[in-house]
C-alpha cells in the first residue's frame, strides 16, 4: 500500500478493497488467539483484500494516465538476445483481426514479469530451484452467511487435525483455502461439495450457509526460486523469479516490491549516470534473500497452520496462543505479515552505521524501511508524501534547535557537500532532495530559523517525541539520514561527518 501511495493510486485501493483488521485462530470451535494489525505505525494497518484482476486494472490505468503507456495484450515474448548495450527481442502479436504478426525490437532493458513459467527465465537458462509439495489445496470463492464472530477478519480454524482458512472479501464473499487429502487423486477428481462439507464441519459450532460457489480450483504448491535475478540487461521480477505457497498472501506483494526495488536503479542509470554494474547487481543481492525468507515463511504457514494432520497439529493452537500473549511477538508477526520486517543487506546502497549493539546516529538500521512522521505547518503533510518521486533520494537532516549556533560550521559544511553532490552528478533530472527537520516546539526560535533558512531554504517542523521514538534522535546531536528512492535507509551519519554523504554516492554514481 505504501508503494501504491508513492505512485498516487492508494485511494483507489482503499476505496475498493475489503479492510480486514484481525487474524484469528480457532481450535475445536474455541477461539484461541487473535492478532491485530492496529498497532502498526502505518495509515494502512490492515490487510486489504482486492481481487488481483482489479489490482491489474488499476495499475494499467495508472500507466495510461500518468505515462500514456498502454499495456499491449495478446503479445508474446518468443526469444531475445542480450548484448552489451541493448536487448533484441522477438515478439508475436495477435492483431485485432486475429492475424499473427512477428516483430523484432531493440530495447535497453528487458524485465521478465512473465510468471511462474517465464520464457525470460528459461531463455536465460536459469534454474528454478526448489520443490513441489505433494499435497493439494483447494481455493474456493463462495458467497455465504456465517455467524462466526470474527468473520470480518482472516480466520484459521482447526478441528480434528484438519485446517481451514477463511478470508473475507466483502459483500458476503469469502475465499476458502482447505487442504485436500494427500491421496493420489487427480485434481479433476475433486468436487467443491466435499470441501463445503469439510468447511461446514470445521467451522461448527458456527453456521456456514453457502449461497453460491463463484470459483473453485485445486492446486499443488511449488516452492522455487532462481539464484540470480538478472543477466546483463535482462531482469526477472515476481513469480518468474520465485513462487511459493499462497498461504502467507505474499506472492503479488513480493513481485511488486521486486519491481519497485529495480526500477529506481534503472532510472538512476538512465538519468544520472548511475553505475550499471553496481546498481543492477544490487538487485539480486537485495531481493533474493527476501524471496528465501518468503519461501520459508509461507512454507511454514502452509505446513504448520494450513495443513491437515500437520506434524505440529497437536500443539499448533498452543503455539499461536503463546505468540499472541506477548506484545513483542504480536508486533513481530504483524510486521512480518505486512512486509515491515524487510531488511536489505549491507552493500553499496545500504551502509551500516555499526552493529546492533552499538548506538548509532539513529535507531533504524540501514536497509530498513524509514518510518513516516507528520510535519506541522505543511497542511498535515507527512514525510512519506515526499517519497512520491520514486527516483529521488532524500537527505533528511535532523537539527536540534537548542544551541544551534554550535552546529553552524557543520551545517555550512553540509551545504558544501550538497552543492558538491549536485555539481558532480546532477544532470537534467534532480536525483535527491534535502529536508531539514527540527523540533516544532522551537518553531519561533529566530536564531535557528534564520540559520537553517539561510542554508537550506525550507524547514520542516515535527513532534520531538515522535522523532525520538521512531528515529532515536536526541537534542544533543544533529543527524543526517540518506533515504533511498524506495524509502529504505541507505546511510545514517552525524552532521559532523557530512562529507561522507559524497562518499556514499561515489561508488555507484559516475560523473
Ligand atoms: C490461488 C492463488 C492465490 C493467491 N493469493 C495471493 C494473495 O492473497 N496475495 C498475494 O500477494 N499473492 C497471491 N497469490 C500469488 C500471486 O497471484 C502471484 O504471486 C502474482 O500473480 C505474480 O505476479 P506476476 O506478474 O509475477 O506473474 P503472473 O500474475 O503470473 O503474470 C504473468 C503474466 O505474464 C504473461 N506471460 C507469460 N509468458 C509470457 C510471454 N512469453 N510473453 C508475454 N507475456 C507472457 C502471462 O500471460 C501473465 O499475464 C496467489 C496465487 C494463487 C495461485
Amino acid at each position: 500500500m505504501e508503494v501504491f501511495r508513492n505512485l498516487g493510486i492508494v485511494d483507489k485501493f482503499l476505496e475498493e478493497a475489503f479492510h480486514a483488521l484481525t487474524f484469528n485462530f480457532y481450535n475445536e470451535g474455541q477461539s484461541v488467539a487473535q492478532f491485530s494489525l492496529d498497532q502498526l505505525d502505518s495509515p494502512y494497518a490492515a490487510i486489504f483484500v482486492l481481487p488481483q484482476a482489479r489490482t491489474e486494472v488499476i495499475l494499467g490505468e495508472y500507466l495510461a494516465n500518468t505515462y500514456g503507456i498502454k499495456v499491449e495484450r495478446n503479445t508474446e515474448l518468443l526469444d531475445f538476445e542480450n548484448s552489451q548495450d541493448k536487448v533484441t527481442v522477438n515478439i508475436r502479436k495477435i492483431t485485432s483481426n486475429g492475424r499473427e504478426k512477428m516483430e523484432t525490437m531493440q530495447v535497453k532493458y528487458l524485465i521478465g514479469c512473465d510468471g511462474a513459467h517465464s520464457t525470460t527465465r528459461k531463455k536465460l537458462g536459469l534454474q528454478f530451484e526448489g520443490l513441489s509439495i505433494k499435497n493439494r489445496w483447494c481455493f474456493m470463492d463462495v458467497e455465504l452467511v456465517t455467524n462466526l464472530p470474527t468473520r470480518h477478519g482472516f480466520n484459521i480454524l482447526w478441528k480434528g487435525g484438519n485446517a481451514l482458512l477463511l478470508i473475507p472479501m466483502g459483500n458476503n464473499i469469502y475465499r476458502i483455502l482447505i487442504d485436500s487429502d494427500s491421496s493420489n487423486r487427480s485434481h479433476t477428481d475433486y468436487s467443491h461439495e466435499e470441501y463445503i462439507e469439510a468447511a461446514t464441519s470445521l467451522i461448527a459450532p458456527y453456521t456456514f450457509d453457502v449461497k453460491k460457489v463463484a470459483w473453485f480450483t485445486n492446486f499443488q504448491v511449488n516452492e522455487r526460486k532462481v539464484k540470480e535475478y538478472s543477466q546483463g540487461r535482462v531482469f526477472l521480477c515476481g513469480d518468474a523469479a520465485h513462487i511459493h505457497s499462497p498461504g502467507g498472501g505474499q506472492g503479488m506483494n513480493t513481485g511488486i516490491q521486486d519491481a519497485y526495488n529495480l526500477v529506481w536503479k534503472l532510472a538512476l542509470i538512465e538519468r544520472n549516470h548511475g553505475d550499471m554494474s553496481i546498481l543492477t547487481s544490487s538487485y539480486t543481492k537485495e531481493r533474493a534473500p527476501i524471496a528465501v525468507d518468503v519461501l520459508a515463511t509461507s512454507g511454514t504457514i502452509l505446513r504448520t497452520f494450513l495443513s491437515n494432520a500437520s506434524f505440529l497439529s497437536s500443539i499448533r493452537s498452543q503455539i499461536v496462543y503463546t505468540l499472541s500473549s506477548f506484545a513483542f511477538t504480536r508486533s513481530t508477526v504483524a510486521q512480518k505479515l505486512v512486509g515491515f520486517a524487510i531488511e536489505y543487506p549491507q552493500g553499496p546502497l545500504t551502509v551500516p552505521h555499526g552493529g546492533w549493539i552499538s548506538q548509532g546516529p539513529t535507531s533504524i538500521k540501514a536497509g530498513r524501511r524509514v518510518p513516516d512522521i507528520t510535519f506541522s505547518g505543511w497542511e498535515g503533510k507527512n514525510l512519506h508524501d515526499f517519497f512520491s518521486n520514486p527516483t529521488a533520494f532524500h537527505i533528511l537532516v535532523w537539527v536540534p534547535p537548542t544551541n544551534i549556533s554550535k552546529h553552524t560550521a557543520y551545517l555550512e559544511a553540509l551545504q558544501c557537500s550538497i552543492t558538491k553532490l549536485r555539481n558532480a552528478y546532477e544532470g537534467a533530472t534532480p536525483f535527491f532532495e534535502t529536508l531539514v527537520i527540527t523540533d516544532e516546539r522551537y518553531s519561533d526560535n529566530k536564531v535557528s530559523n534564520s540559520l537553517l533558512k539561510r542554508n537550506f531554504g525550507s524547514i520542516y517542523y515535527a513532534n520531538f517525541d515522535e522523532l525520538q521514538v521512531k528515529f532515536g534522535f536526541t537534542h544533543n546531536d544533529p543527524v543526517i539520514l540518506i533515504v533511498r528512492p524506495d524509502g529504505y535507509l541507505g546511510l545514517a551519519l552525524y552532521l559532523r561527518n557530512s562529507s561522507q554523504i559524497c562518499e556514499y554516492f561515489a561508488p555507484f554514481m559516475n560523473n
